[in-house]
């Protein structure tokens, strides 16, 4: 018999039983989701499928808090015997660590000597305390510069930050303090949260951690963007806890309808946001980077998108998991008439093999500070001459997804591609609705 026939007939027998049996828990998925400073991946593990994304961060402080990461994959190893745990509502992440250049130099910081547990963008909240500062108070209180030369400077703090857009929920596991505390600014689901795990472990609940004002953390960061979010503290320095901190997740996960929240829709300047480009727009510069939404978000298909003055925020739900989640459209490269000319790499900045061009002096140190991977992309010309749209002269560069152009000020803002990009498509289908604010 043919085999493919012979496959045919076996699957013929075996569909009544598929169709009967129940489904299977899906296998879980090992996620890279981006390289320390060093080089070193940072891997996820999923289990489950549901709507709520839970994320469980190990190791952030390196070395000194090993038994963290290997807390988290012995509860990596225990989900994998036991997927059935997981409530048909949540999605489940296991980050072993965040920092495994601090893992492998045994160091809390990460390469460039920042505590990315002091790194986040925690201006966004309304509590002026817990305020990112270069000057923090680390380890024991003592006083040090490891802040970071500017909130979200490492590479680190950006691939959570990434990460974390459509989470509901996040537990940053440290040692060792014994205690469970939540989102310093008041939040409701994190107190939840934090409440539920301690009781869970056996552990210590603290509304506040009373020792000093944690600055740039990254519980706060999560907290200020609507995310259930706390920081469980393992009691010893060396051991991994297991049975606590599953006991504490087990009991979350009971409650996992009341303390993580499904998306929400949310309201800038009159006009609803889908939480995930609210996120986007808020953690990634806000009004000053792509200006106020100009109207309501809009669906085709699977695409989400929202005019913004300077920019539209395009969210793919397909692409949960990846930075590519909510991303800027290619404004800048829609509005290239031709290809600009290669550049000469002559070593006086940073230059992309992929677009041949070269990105140095003052529009570098503001692509960089503005995460310009993922805001801006990748350079398509050189600096050049650009006509803004009031009209003046200003020296530009054009990027993937925006241009770029030099203030009288001595500031770099993007241009407002977004309006430019409306009005162009209210000149193709004249018969939308549009309010002009
Ligand atoms: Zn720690």
């Amino acid at each position: 018999m043919p085999t493919r026939l012979r496959y045919l007939l076996f699957l013929l027998t075996i569909l009544p039983l598929l169709s009967v049996a129940p489904a299977p828990a899906p296998e879980p998925a090992e996620l890279t989701l981006g390289s320390s400073l060093q080089g070193r991946p940072i891997t996820a593990v999923r289990f489950g499928d549901g709507p709520r994304k839970l994320v469980v961060v190990g190791d952030t402080h390196g070395g000194p808090e090993a038994n963290t990461y290997e807390l988290t994959n012995q509860l990596i190893a225990h989900f994998r015997a036991n997927p059935g745990e997981i409530p048909a509502s949540v999605r489940l992440y296991f980050i072993p660590t965040l920092n495994p250049d601090g893992l492998a130099l045994g160091s809390r910081f990460n390469a460039n000597g920042v505590d990315l547990n002091r790194n986040m963008n925690t201006t966004l909240d309304s509590c002026p305390e817990n305020d990112w500062n270069t000057v923090v108070q680390g380890a024991y209180g003592l006083i040090a510069e490891t802040g970071g030369p500017y909130a979200d400077s490492e590479v680190e703090s950006r691939i959570i930050r990434s990460f974390l857009l459509d989470a509901s929920g996040a537990i940053f596991i440290h040692s060792n303090a014994g205690l469970v505390f939540p989102a310093f600014c008041e939040h409701a689901p994190s107190n939840l949260m934090g409440q539920v795990y301690a009781e869970g472990a056996g552990y210590l609940y603290n509304r506040f951690w009373l020792k000093y004002n944690i600055t740039g953390g990254m519980h706060d960061w999560a907290g200020s963007l609507g995310i259930a979010a706390i920081t469980p503290e393992l009691i010893t320095g060396d051991l991994p806890e297991f049975e606590q901190n599953l006991a504490g997740l087990r009991a979350v996960l009971v409650r996992a309808d009341d303390i993580l929240l499904p998306p929400q829709e949310r309201s800038e300047h009159g006009f609803a946001m889908p939480e995930p480009i609210w996120r986007f727009w808020k953690a990634y510069g806000g009004e000053q980077r792509f200006g106020l939404p100009l109207q309501q978000a809009t669906l085709e298909g699977d695409l989400t998108r929202q005019f913004f003055s300077h920019g539209v925020l395009e969210l793919r739900p397909a692409l949960a998991d990846t930075p590519a989640l909510v991303q800027p459209a290619l404004l800048g490269q829609n509005s290239l008439a031709a290809p600009a000319s290669p550049a000469v790499n002559d070593g006086s900045g940073r230059f992309f093999e992929r677009t041949g061009q070269l990105l140095r002096g003052a529009f570098l140190e503001h692509w960089q500070q503005a995460d310009g991977a993922q805001v801006y992309g990748s350079p398509l010309s050189g600096e050049l001459l650009i006509i803004s749209t009031d009209g003046a002269q200003r020296q530009g560069q054009v990027f993937e997804r925006a241009i770029l152009t030099l203030q009288d000020d001595g500031g770099i803002r993007p241009e407002p591609l977004g309006w430019q990009a409306l009005l162009a498509e209210r000149l193709r289908s004249p018969d939308q609705p549009f309010t002009l604010r």
